[in-house]
């Protein structure tokens, strides 16, 4: 059996761990002479399993009493929906879209209602996030959306947008569990997990419990309606069992590991081996602005499609996978989320410096 360094956006790289542990219980989970995948959502076993995942997350991130944890299906796509389905009291909502992904949401929106585009960083292909200071909201805004962590350009949000008391909804797919998070400062916190904490086929939402309503648009889906899941504990119909389970086990493996400050800060020495090594080539460039770098997607160019093609074929003799860049920004992208050993970054940049050095 030999692993690759495995840089893709998501499905992403899991802890070795946590597939271990999975391997282990595949056949007899926990004494009960089945796989997590085979036994009932209803059964003792699975509630332990939900539970303990709820408990430690909620451990993990400092989640207060009146935040709900929802594991939900649909993927962080059909939050895109459901958020304003359900928060559109007003049939108002700002966004800001510094990405494809905040992009998307925001088009969805406004299927539902006037979702207005406060701010935008596209004139500069979402190099940057949009200064949030000199941001004017809508008075009767329902929420302000942000994406905090744009997964295809490879920024962060270096400060959050002060709303006052519109609730701001954050997509966190692609930072989810990377760094400790203030859950209060947010009305919404959402991600699908396949970027950073599980396999794909859950999305995980964090929700203050005064945004969950009866009184939603009258054609949301009965399981898209947050009331419908929060009351039934997300076992309103059968959950993605499996894959929280597994998520389960990576927020046990985060504890492990110290908690979310011991990840931040791992987060930031890793990112910064390959941050540096690009401020200081000749040949290879980081395309997202300094002062909104994302620690865990990196998208850089050589500025030559030929180079950029051959880097990403030659990549694979170096045991380093999935680096090319997405479509729209070309070039490659390292993704390199809390499971990425900082072994993997080494070799990443040990590769670039020699890659260089044959193309000066
Ligand atoms: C991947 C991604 C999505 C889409 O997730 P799905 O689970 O495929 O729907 C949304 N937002 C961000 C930031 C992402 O990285």
């Amino acid at each position: 059996m030999s692993r690759v360094f495995n840089f893709s956006a998501g499905p992403a790289v899991l802890p070795e761990e946590v597939l271990k542990e999975a391997q282990a219980g595949m056949l007899d989970y926990d004494g009960t002479g089945m796989s997590v995948m085979e036994m009932s959502h209803r059964s003792k076993a699975f509630a332990g399993i939900i539970e303990t995942a709820e408990a430690d997350l909620r451990e993990l991130m400092n989640i207060p009493s009146n935040y709900h944890v929802l594991f939900l299906q649909g993927g962080a796509t059909q939050q895109f929906a459901a958020i304003p389905m359900n928060l559109m009291k007003n049939g108002v909502a700002d966004y800001i879209v510094s990405g494809s992904w905040s992009k998307k949401a925001y088009k969805e929106a406004k299927l539902y209602g006037d979702a207005r585009l406060i701010a935008s960083s596209e004139d500069k292909n979402f190099s940057y996030v949009p200064d949030v200071d000199s941001l004017k909201f809508s008075d009767d805004a329902d929420y302000v959306y942000i994406c905090q962590n744009e997964t295809i350009y490879g920024t962060k949000y270096p400060k959050l947008p002060s709303t006052g008391n519109i609730p701001l909804v954050s997509d966190v797919s692609s930072m989810f569990l990377s760094e400790p998070m203030n859950v209060s400062d947010y009305g919404i916190i959402y991600g699908g997990v396949q970027k950073n904490v599980g396999p794909a086929g859950v999305v995980i939402v964090i929700i203050r419990d005064d945004l969950i309503r009866e009184d939603v648009n009258p054609q949301t889906p009965t399981i898209m309606r947050y009331i419908t899941q929060s009351e039934a504990k997300s076992l309103s119909n059968t959950p993605p069992c499996w894959g929280i389970y597994i998520c389960g086990l990576v927020f046990k493996w985060l504890k492990n590991m110290g908690g979310l400050d011991v990840m931040k800060q791992r987060n930031i020495d890793k990112a910064a081996i390959l941050y540096d090594y690009l401020d200081s080539s000749k040949l290879f460039k980081g395309t997202a602005d300094k002062d909104c770098r994302s620690l865990m997607n990196v998208p850089f160019i050589t500025g030559s499609d030929e180079l950029d093609a051959l880097f990403v074929s030659e990549a694979k003799d170096h045991n380093i996978e999935s680096i090319k860049g997405h479509r729209s920004v070309g070039g490659m992208r390292a993704s390199i989320y809390n499971a990425m050993p900082k072994a993997g970054v080494e070799a990443l940049v040990e590769f670039m410096e020699s890659f260089e050095k044959a193309h000066a």
